[in-house]
């Protein structure tokens, strides 16, 4: 048993995590700054703690007494959030130097740092026939504006504390998470989520028609929730120090990715393209050579099958405990 402090434990991959360690018998200090009726999930079995993390004195008190730290705290969201939020975005920097100050001052003994795919050069996703982002093609620099260059600051300064101050860093670089107990409305969710919520009030309302962001051809890749958490503990425990993908290759077009939805719901839609919507980068894809090469091991929920599991569980939300927002 160790103690295990996780960061962003009211969010969505913070909160999966939560209940995995508890599963495995681990003593979990879960920290968010929403109030606890807001957390995604809730863990009696852990202390749950509400807490600005921005804030150094509260990056020393969830350290203290602790030995490791798995840091999912941010201000983010779907395209739609971070096009529109770049400074809020950029202050989540404050959350991950201090938690390493921390980390480092109260001797955590490993620290895990939540990195993105926005952090990879933009020039190297013109193209919707995406070949995978190597890890490589973060450098030269030009991420996301805003949520991207946090992202990649942050992956430094876990570098250099681990170079400078000897503390373990593990970090993984996220492509497109999505599953049950997300976000799937209120601004901040991401395609899938957003997608699922639309064709099911599309749906409930008999409407024939729904707005999709973009000309639907950008392409992405999807991760389903288990495939992160079973990756983010094999990076964790491994000795790879330098940042790595964690995604699935799998990639397919927004509309693609709506004809799925589709057949799951049993209907066709018309859709209405919203040409002035955020888009992001035009193609996007994790190349997953150095995974598994590392690991022997890669994501691997066939999208259809994640994308049942977040339908049903989104369906079950906005059907039985939420008709108002349908
Ligand atoms: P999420 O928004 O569901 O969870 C993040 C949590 O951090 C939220 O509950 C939020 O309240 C909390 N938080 C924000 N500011 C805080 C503060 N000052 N102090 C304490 N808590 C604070 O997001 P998620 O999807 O679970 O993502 C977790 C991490 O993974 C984030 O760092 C995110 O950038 C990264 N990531 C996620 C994806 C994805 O597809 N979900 C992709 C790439 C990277």
């Amino acid at each position: 048993m160790k103690k295990i402090v996780v960061t962003g434990a009211g969010g969505f991959i913070g909160g999966h995590l939560v209940g995995k360690l508890i599963k495995g018998g681990h003593r979990v200090r879960a920290v968010d700054i929403k109030p606890l009726n807001e957390w995604f999930q809730l863990f009696n079995e852990a202390e749950n703690l509400v807490l600005d993390l921005r804030l150094i004195e509260n990056c020393n008190r969830v350290a203290k007494g602790y030995d490791e730290i798995f840091n999912f705290a941010a201000d983010m969201g779907g395209m739609g959030f971070i096009e529109n939020n770049k400074a809020a975005c950029m202050i989540s920097v404050l959350i991950n130097t201090h938690l390493l100050m921390a980390a480092r001052d109260y001797g955590i003994k490993r620290f895990f740092y939540a990195s993105s795919a926005c952090v990879y050069n933009a020039v190297k996703q013109n193209d919707i026939d995406n070949p995978g982002l190597k890890e490589t093609d973060a450098y030269p620099a030009q991420p996301e504006d805003g949520y991207g260059w946090e992202k990649l600051f942050s992956e430094r300064m876990c570098r250099h504390f681990r170079e400078d101050y000897g503390l373990i860093t593990r970090v993984a670089r996220f492509h497109n998470v999505y599953g049950p107990y997300g976000t799937y409305d209120g601004g901040r969710e991401k395609a899938p989520a957003a997608i699922c919520r639309k064709v099911i009030k599309a749906k409930a309302e008999g409407v024939k028609r729904i707005s999709i962001w973009g000309d639907g051809l950008q392409t992405r890749s999807f991760m389903y929730i288990d495939d992160c958490i079973n990756g983010i503990n094999k990076i964790m425990y491994s000795n790879i120090e330098e940042p790595i993908n964690l995604g699935s290759s799998e990639m397919v077009s927004i509309n693609e990715l709506v004809g799925i939805v589709e057949d799951i719901a049993g209907i066709e839609l018309e859709r209405e393209h919203d040409l002035s919507a955020p888009r992001g980068v035009r193609g996007r894809n994790s190349e997953n050579t150095l995974i598994k090469k590392h690991l022997g091991w890669q994501p691997s929920t066939p999208l259809k099958d994640g994308m049942k599991k977040t339908y049903d569980w989104i369906n079950t939300q906005l059907i039985n405990y939420d008709n108002s927002r349908i």
